[in-house]
């Protein structure tokens, strides 16, 4: 049968006697999807692509043996060039900054002494030995650092929240129930730096005064689930994790609760109520889980990517995260490039920066030369940017004066040839699959507005079709329970905002 690009390296190592000098390591995601699988050779930094069982032996027995470079397999980008060590030269790497995905594809994510080696736990020393929680939580204020999964909410207060809220017990989750379609940047940092996850879960215990944590992986991450509990397991041996941590009086651990699957488990009180082996449905806010939240009590809850970020700011400080990024959205967010940009993949850049650098500089721009259309970001709860707005910095703020939000990432890039009611309709139709039902706007209005839209895109709709869509949008988010209902709409009022054209265009080919 077939065998994997490592197995065929490995064997090729073996077979020359390599094997025993030339170490082998599995590492996160580099990000550049579009040229995997990659492989870097150290010390040298020689950056190879599109491997596969075959051609990489060949680098065995080029490289290692003859210390030649294999051309052919070198990074050739959409232009053609050939670049030994793009990691070092290229736009898509050299404009990112890296802060939560700093150790992926840097460390091996089954070893804890390669986290060591990066400052890996050095920020949970410094707090337990010498922070007090009040510290940390002005350190976090400074940094302005605001939740990643989605909200936005500024981290430091909802730290400050569940620090102050009164309970026998107190809990920390992390959600990791990364559902937007194209979103995988926690699933990244998952794989290919668990530690870093482990570490802020540790600090922000510390910092409320919790003494139990879970994290909630979607099923669907075996390979994460994998690399985060063999994590749990060394952080504990080494003294990161369990009682008396670092010799403190200080006690926590975290358990794995793995989620079945439905979108709406990402929403914060849903994902609570799963955990407690309820449906996972979501409650009514207030109380918000800082105060009300696991079984009644306290709860902290931030995403992957949220955590990623808080052992460098320990670290290093809150001025210097707020270095990166601008007034109201600092630091940097990790992006998943999709649809039709050159340079697919995740991508970690400075709050602030334009889509027109981030598509065309670190995306390589459109592919075949055709005409960028619209970006849509914020997956099924965003909406899109047409190319008019392709200068705007990219932000909290301007995004939602776009008529759109950050969300958790998505990006997805569309060119001249793309229909936007088609875009609307993918999105509501991923909404009607993954509604809770307990709310009947939500339910039912959402399948009423993708009827619509189906009759509009099949050429059957008319000009009252767009009205009602328009009403039904607006009843949707103002009556639903949960923010999956809230922000169904989005997409639909989005593309009726700056594509009225074409909304009209299907409805007049009836004519
Ligand atoms: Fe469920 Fe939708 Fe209501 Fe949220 S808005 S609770 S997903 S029915």
């Amino acid at each position: 049968g077939e065998i994997s690009v490592k197995e065929s390296l490995e064997n090729t190592l073996r077979e020359y006697a390599l094997d025993e000098v030339v170490r082998v390591v599995e590492t996160g995601c580099m990000g550049a999807c579009d040229l995997g699988p990659i492989m870097v050779i150290y010390p040298e930094g020689v950056f190879y692509q599109k491997l596969d069982s075959n051609n990489v032996k060949k680098v065995v027995e080029e490289h290692l043996l003859k210390g030649r470079i294999v051309k052919e397999l070198l990074y050739t980008g959409p232009t053609g060039e050939v670049k030994e060590k793009p990691q070092e030269e290229l736009p898509f790497f050299k404009k990112q900054v890296k802060i939560a995905t700093r150790n992926l594809g840097v460390v091996d994510p089954l070893s804890i002494e390669e986290y060591i080696a990066r400052d890996g736990y050095f920020a949970l020393t410094k707090v337990i030995k010498e922070m007090n929680p009040e510290d940390v939580i002005s350190e976090l204020k400074k940094s302005g650092l605001r939740g990643r999964g989605g909200a936005g909410f500024p981290t430091g207060l909802k730290w400050e929240f569940a620090r102050k809220a009164t309970g026998d017990i107190k809990y920390v989750i992390c959600n990791a129930d990364e559902g937007d379609p194209g979103a995988f940047m926690d699933r990244a940092i998952l794989e290919g730096d668990p530690h870093s996850v482990v570490e802020a879960m540790t600090i922000a215990a510390y910092t409320v005064g919790a003494s139990k944590g879970f994290i909630y992986v979607r099923a669907e991450y075996p390979l994460a689930i994998e690399r985060f509990s063999h994590a749990l397991k060394k952080a504990r041996e080494y003294g990161f994790l369990g009682e008396n941590i670092l010799g403190s009086e200080f006690s926590f651990d975290i358990e794995i609760r793995i989620g079945a699957g439905a979108f709406v488990c990402g929403e914060e009180t849903a994902l609570i109520n799963s955990i407690e082996g309820k449906r996972g449905i979501p409650r009514v806010k207030p109380p918000y889980p800082a105060q009300k939240g696991l079984w009644g009590k306290p709860t902290l809850i931030n995403n992957v990517e949220t955590y990623a970020n808080i052992p460098p700011i320990i670290l290093h400080g809150g001025d210097w995260f707020a270095q990166f990024g601008v007034e109201g959205s600092r630091g940097t967010k990790v992006f998943a490039l999709a649809g039709k940009v050159n340079n697919t993949g995740l991508v970690e850049v400075p709050m602030g920066i334009s889509l027109r650098e981030l598509i065309y500089e670190i995306g390589g721009g459109v592919p075949g030369g055709k005409k960028l259309k619209a970006v849509q970001t914020g997956g099924p709860s965003g909406g899109c940017i047409p190319e008019k707005h392709i200068d705007t910095p990219i932000t909290y703020d301007t995004l939602k004066e776009l008529g759109t939000i950050i969300g958790s990432g998505g990006m997805i890039v569309m060119d001249e040839d793309d229909c936007m009611v088609d875009v609307a309709k993918f999105f509501l139709e991923f909404t009607v699959e993954e509604s809770c039902g307990q709310c009947t706007p939500c339910r039912d209005g959402t399948k009423r507005m993708l009827e619509i839209l189906e009759r509009i895109t099949e050429g059957e709709g008319t000009e009252e079709d767009l009205e009602t869509l328009k009403e039904l949008s607006e009843h949707i988010m103002k009556t639903s329970l949960c923010g999956l209902g809230q922000t169904a709409p989005q997409p639909v009022m989005s593309t009726m905002r700056y594509f009225w054209d074409e909304y009209e265009a299907h409805v007049k080919e009836k004519r």
